[in-house]
Parts: C-alpha cells; sequence; structure tokens
C-alpha cells in the first residue's frame, strides 16, 4: 500500500479548514452524493478486510479472528449499509402540526448536516469505532476527521492510508499521532466532536470542546453490573454472561464488570462459570480464539488490580495458566467496595463476584456508584426484572444476555451520567450528527397583527383567550 498520507506536512487546523471550505460550497449534499460516500466506505472495509485484521491482530498481540469478523467487520458493513437504505428518508424534511393560532402559516423540522465532525477513538474496537460514527455522520451529510488511538499503530496507519486511497481530504481525513496530537485534535473547533474512551479523558475532552461550544458526544466507560437474579438458570446464564466478559478478553465498553449473585448462590455462580469458561476456551495460553491484552501495561495493571484484592482479604479463583499477553481469566470472592477492583472499571478478564442478600440490596448497591454505561439482569422472575429496570438508570440494557443491547442497530447507544453524553447507531447516530433545523412560515394573510403594538383592549382579550384555551 502506496498511498501518500493525506495529512503529510498539513496542520491539523489546514485539515480541519479544507474540509469546512468543502462542506461550506456544498451544505446540503444530495441523497445520491452521500450514497456515493457510503459505498465509498464500505468498499474500502469489505474490499481490505484481511489488512484491517491483521493490522488489529498486530495491534494486540493477537486477538481472535472471528471476534473481528463481528465487530470489525460486520458490525461496520452492516451500519454503513443500513445508513445508506435510511438516509433518503431520514434526509426529507418533515411538516409538523402548527397549532390553530398559528394557522394558516405552516411548520417544518428540516435535517441538516452540521458540518465537520471529529472522531477520537480508543483502541479496544478501532476499526468499528473509528467507522461506525463515520457511517452515520456521512449519511447525515457531514464531513469527518479522525484520530484513532496510539495503542493501535498498525490499524492507525492502515486506516490513513486506506482513507487517502478512497476519499479525498476534504470529505474523510485521519490524523495520526500520539496523546499530545489528541489534545490538540480536541481543542479544535468542530461542528461535533465524538469521543469513545475513558471516564477521566472525556471529562478533558468535554473541557476542550466546552472552550469551541463545540458540541459533543461523549461514549465513555465505568462499571457495568450483572444481576443475578434469585430466580436465574444458571446453566443457562453463566455461558452468556461469562461470553461478554470474555469476548475480547473483557476490554469491552459493556462488558459485565462484576456480578451481583445471590449469597446462597454464589458456589453454584463459580462452578457454572468455570465450566462455561472451560468449554469456551479449553486453555488461555496460545489459543488463538481468546485475546490478548492489549499492552504489558495494561497486562500489568490487572494483575495488581488482583494481586491488591487478595492482599485486602479477597480470594481469587484462577480459571487458568497465563500465555504471555492472553490473561486467564480470574473470579475474585469476598471483594469490599474500597478495593480498586470495585473503584476502578476493570476492563479485563476479572470478574469480581459481590453476594447480595435482597435485590432492594443490589439495587441499592448499583445506585450508590456512577451511572453505568450496561447492566445485565439474568432470571425469570418478570416483576424482579421490571424492579430492576425501574430502579436503576444505566445507558443500556440486556436482559437475560451480555452486550447484544450494542449490537441492535435500531436501540440508542450511548451512556448516561459519568459513562456518557449522547447516543448514537442507526438513525440515532443520524441525528446527532444532524441540526433538526425547525421552519416557521408565515402566511400572507394572518392575524399575527393583533400582536403587535400598540396595545389595547383586543390585545388583552385576545391574550385571555389564549391563556385559557391554547
Ligand atoms: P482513553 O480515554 O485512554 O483514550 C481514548 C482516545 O483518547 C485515544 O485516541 C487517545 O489518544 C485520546 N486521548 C487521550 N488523552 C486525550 C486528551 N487529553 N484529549 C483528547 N484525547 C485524548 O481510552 P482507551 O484506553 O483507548 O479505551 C478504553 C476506555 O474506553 C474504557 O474506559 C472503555 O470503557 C471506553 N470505551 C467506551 C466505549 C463506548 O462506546 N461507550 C467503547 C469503547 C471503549
Amino acid at each position: 500500500m502506496n498511498a501518500p498520507l493525506q495529512n503529510a506536512g498539513a496542520s491539523l487546523a489546514d485539515m480541519l479548514e479544507t474540509q469546512r471550505a468543502a462542506f461550506n460550497a456544498d451544505m446540503l449534499p444530495s441523497a445520491a452524493a452521500r450514497r456515493q460516500r457510503l459505498d465509498k466506505l464500505h468498499e474500502m472495509v469489505a474490499g481490505n478486510e484481511a489488512a484491517i485484521l491483521e493490522a488489529i491482530s498486530a495491534d494486540f498481540g493477537g486477538r481472535a479472528r472471528q471476534e473481528m469478523v463481528l465487530t470489525e467487520l460486520f458490525v461496520v458493513l452492516s451500519a454503513i449499509r443500513q445508513q445508506r437504505r435510511k438516509l433518503g428518508r431520514w434526509m426529507r424534511a418533515r411538516r409538523v402540526a402548527t397549532p390553530l393560532h398559528m394557522l394558516p402559516g405552516s411548520s417544518q423540522i428540516m435535517p441538516q448536516p452540521l458540518g465537520v465532525i471529529g472522531n477520537i477513538v480508543p483502541w479496544n474496537y478501532p476499526c468499528q469505532l473509528a467507522l461506525v460514527p463515520v457511517a452515520a455522520a456521512l449519511a447525515a451529510g457531514n464531513r469527518v476527521m479522525i484520530k484513532p488511538s496510539e495503542l493501535t499503530p498498525a490499524f492507525s496507519r492502515l486506516l490513513a492510508q486506506l482513507a487517502a486511497r478512497y476519499f479525498s481530504p476534504d470529505e474523510l481525513a485521519v490524523v495520526e499521532g500520539g496523546v499530545d496530537v489528541s489534545r490538540e485534535f480536541a481543542a479544535l473547533p468542530f461542528d461535533h466532536l465524538i469521543f469513545t474512551g475513558s471516564t477521566a479523558v472525556g471529562r478533558q475532552v468535554a473541557v476542550a470542546a466546552a472552550h469551541n461550544l463545540t458540541p459533543v458526544t461523549l461514549e465513555l466507560g465505568g462499571k457495568s453490573p450483572a444481576i443475578i437474579d434469585e430466580s436465574c438458570d444458571l446453566a443457562e446464564s453463566a455461558p452468556r454472561l461469562t461470553f461478554g466478559k470474555l469476548f475480547n478478553a473483557g476490554q469491552t465498553c459493556v462488558a459485565p464488570d462484576y456480578a451481583l449473585v445471590p449469597r446462597a448462590r454464589v458456589t453454584e455462580f463459580v462452578r457454572e462459570v468455570t465450566a462455561a469458561a472451560a468449554a469456551m476456551y479449553p486453555q488461555y495460553a496460545g489459543n488463538q480464539q481468546y485475546t490478548s491484552i492489549i499492552s504489558e501495561r495494561h497486562l500489568a495493571r490487572l494483575q495488581q488490580l488482583v494481586r491488591e484484592a487478595e492482599e485486602q482479604g479477597a480470594m481469587a479463583v484462577r480459571l487458568g495458566a497465563d500465555g504471555e499477553r492472553r490473561m486467564a481469566p480470574v473470579l475474585l470472592l469476598n471483594v469490599t467496595p474500597e478495593m480498586a477492583v470495585m473503584r476502578e472499571e476493570i476492563f479485563g478478564p476479572v470478574l469480581p463476584v459481590v453476594a447480595y442478600d435482597t435485590l432492594q440490596q443490589a439495587i441499592a448497591f448499583i445506585n450508590q456508584r456512577e451511572r453505568p454505561l450496561a447492566l445485565y439482569w439474568f432470571g425469570r422472575e418478570r416483576s424482579n426484572c421490571d424492579l430492576v429496570l425501574r430502579s436503576t438508570i444505566s445507558g443500556g440494557v440486556t436482559v437475560n444476555d451480555a452486550l447484544w443491547h450494542a449490537a441492535q442497530e435500531n436501540l440508542p447507544f450511548g451512556g448516561v451520567g459519568a459513562s456518557g453524553i449522547g447516543a448514537y447507531h442507526g438513525e440515532h447516530g443520524f441525528l446527532a450528527f444532524s441540526k433538526q433545523k425547525p421552519i416557521y412560515r408565515q402566511a400572507r394573510l394572518n392575524g399575527f397583527g393583533l400582536f403587535r403594538p400598540p396595545y389595547g383592549p383586543l390585545f388583552d382579550s385576545l391574550a385571555g383567550f389564549l391563556k385559557r384555551h391554547m
């Protein structure tokens, strides 16, 4: 691949200016032009699948191919196709009802692209989190600049090369670089900035964007609980929970972070999760279907979390032997809220088990903490499920499984409180990157002259009538 990089030599501000000038020259691209851009994006991914998988796997030091096929290719291609299929309908201006006293004027909402969208991307799903927002932003008629993570240098380089090959730099541009570049990127006066990453960095991004009054979508992390209900059939649920936890070796924003388990069923829970993990991964060392931890530093952090919890009285159940950066799962029993593993987002194959006595207690445990990105509930008793849904606030929920609400593209995906601001996926992505412009058209003949001074008794009776009846 020898395509020149788009940003070679150009400053970030220049790149933004180039995109903005192109946008200003065509502020409402036709449906055909948008479809053409999405076709290029589709081709860029579908035509380079092997190179994409190879780059991501190299960055991870070994990532399960099947996981990548699902989350880095299938999810991206299907998002592009959905945006392409639906954009004609979503971009159409639509009439809305006009109240009686404003007739015969008429009202309309006109979706308009915002301009240039910035997208700052984490390392854990580098292709998906770079391109699913791009699909929505292009469908909505915008231009996009992407800043991939410095922790995925091979994929970031490939993405920059592919963008240069398939797009003109005023449509889609990729900026490579370290955290210093990310900082500079976040400070650019974009028309909208989407950031996916940690809550701590999200805070800094929000501050940088606030200086420009750039609106943000913040897709952050946090500690997502999984509640095992009294009524849960663990033989059925444990494999689902374990899959959600160990997919990408736990390096998933919506991975179940810890499990709340009825005290009397903790032993059974450990047994079932152990069996489920063993059935999926006979071993971890050298297992090509089990993903590595992204770096030595991240691995050391996870090991430290486990060690520290053990030193403070937790019991660690290790489900296998590690091999290089393939870390075998660890269940942690007898954890306390003071332990780092219960304060920080884990982001790895470590599952603390928190025993509870009553469902109210489990709910209170969740509500004492920051709003999670995801919540999982496993069980049969519908009324308990409803109680949890009514009494907790989270970015999203899957009932009787893990992760899957995030893959349903018709559901808005996003956090709440410390787990994020805004949402995207499907039409919600299109809306996130559009201005829904309200337009009221006044009729030639209308009664609005009555609202103009000089005011007299007619105004008072009209205002009185409106107050009572409208
Ligand atoms: P991170 O916050 O460390 O980095 C994310 C991106 O931000 C990187 O591209 C980095 O270069 C950039 N960055 C770093 N410092 C910056 C600064 N000061 N200003 C602007 N940009 C800066 O996150 P990470 O370690 O790459 O990813 C893991 C985190 O992301 C976890 O917390 C996870 O839960 C979260 N996440 C959330 C979602 C979601 O959709 N909600 C998805 C994936 C990951």
